[in-house]
């Protein structure tokens, strides 16, 4: 019987329709035996497309995934956080700033916002931008430093200053100020603690937290409502990620902003997201253990160690997919987008970390 999903894969030239039931697909893949490479589905084959299919429609977004909308005439959303703390957001990428008496403090300036940024502070105060922090290297983040204008003072991890020197990026100027471990920035009666907790997501990445207003900044760790972005956000330490996302339930703040997605978060985003990363840890655990390296393999495929694995981890990684879908699919949002991504980085992990 066909399932609900019904997605057209078009797969090195030729195409077969899936019609997804309970147990998973049956592909009809025509006369693919003629083609050397071309493919079929494995059994059980989750109904969620894998890397490189092509689908017609993703699952819908949940409601309480959603933020509040943007306003379109001006293309961004300015959320007051309290006592002189704001989010500014496209509703992909957030940034924050800090007024205190005779300035302003700037909390990353990614590309896609940089041109809103300085419109929205005007909209707030006159004061000028004094301070520029960076949450890490990363340009999508801090790619619009530039065009911000004035000459700030730049704060950054240590880390971050070896990068960005590495990369040698204009529109990423050099921190001016850099700590290894904590620094506290006091500009009139504002606060900011900046702490480095080590390599997650990439090295030089900070939490940044702001004590009167309760608000934690980490970067890349938590995506409120939404599955992470793939691969853990492309965590460059998975065993770092996991760590990060646990030191991120057990702080005492309020509001969590995570510098992606269309909303700020709560306590019960990051436990909801800590569920489902040891969700996928449990779920990928449980597949490697199962699954017999080598079976079903094409003999003529037997000198090759790269096929032997690839073949392998491919059926690792369906049924990881396969066993997280009916608790998860509808409970963040991008499941379906980037649930692949995730059994594949954590297999990996668990095998040979
Ligand atoms: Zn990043």
């Amino acid at each position: 019987m066909c399932g609900e999903i019904k997605r057209a894969r078009f797969l090195l030239g030729f195409i077969f329709i899936i019609c997804s039931g309970v147990a998973g697909v049956h592909g009809q893949s025509g006369d693919s035996s003629k083609e050397p490479g071309a493919g079929e589905a494995y059994p059980n084959m989750p109904s969620i497309s894998p890397i490189g299919v092509r689908i017609a429609k993703y699952f819908d977004v949940p409601p309480s995934s959603q933020g509040p909308a943007i306003d379109p005439a001006r293309g961004y959303r300015l959320q007051d956080m309290g006592s002189g703390l704001y989010l500014i957001t496209d509703n992909a990428i957030q940034s924050m700033f800090l007024v205190y008496d005779q300035g302003v403090v700037v909390i990353d300036a990614p590309q896609n916002l940089a041109a809103f940024i300085p419109k929205a502070i005007a909209g707030v105060t006159n004061k000028p931008i004094t301070h520029l922090i960076y949450s890490h290297s990363h340009a999508d983040h801090i790619g619009g430093a530039k065009t911000l204008g004035g000459n700030p003072i730049i704060i950054a991890q240590a880390e971050t200053l070896r990068l960005l020197k590495r990369d040698a990026d204009p529109n990423r100027p050099l921190p001016t100020v850099t700590f290894a471990d904590k620094y506290t920035l006091r500009v009139g009666n504002q606060v900011l603690e900046l702490s480095y907790h080590g390599n997650a997501h990439e090295p030089g990445n900070i939490f940044i937290y702001a004590p009167k207003q309760r608000v934690l900044m980490v970067v890349d760790i938590v995506f409120p409502g939404w599955m992470p972005w793939r691969r853990f956000a492309v965590a460059q330490d998975i065993k770092g990620y996991f760590a990060q996302v646990e030191e991120i339930r057990k702080m005492d703040w309020d509001i969590y902003v995570g510098g992606h997605v269309a909303r700020t978060g709560t306590h019960a985003d990051v436990d909801l997201q800590a569920e489902f990363d040891n969700d996928v840890k449990q779920a990928a655990a449980t597949a490697l253990a199962a699954t017999k390296p080598g079976e079903g393999l094409n003999p003529l495929d037997k000198n090759n160690p790269w096929a032997f694995f690839d073949q392998y981890i491919d059926r690792v990684a369906a049924q990881c997919v396969n066993s997280l879908t009916p608790k998860w699919s509808t409970k963040l949002a991008g499941f379906d987008v980037y649930i692949w991504d995730q059994c594949y980085s954590m297999e990996q992990s668990l095998r040979i970390e």
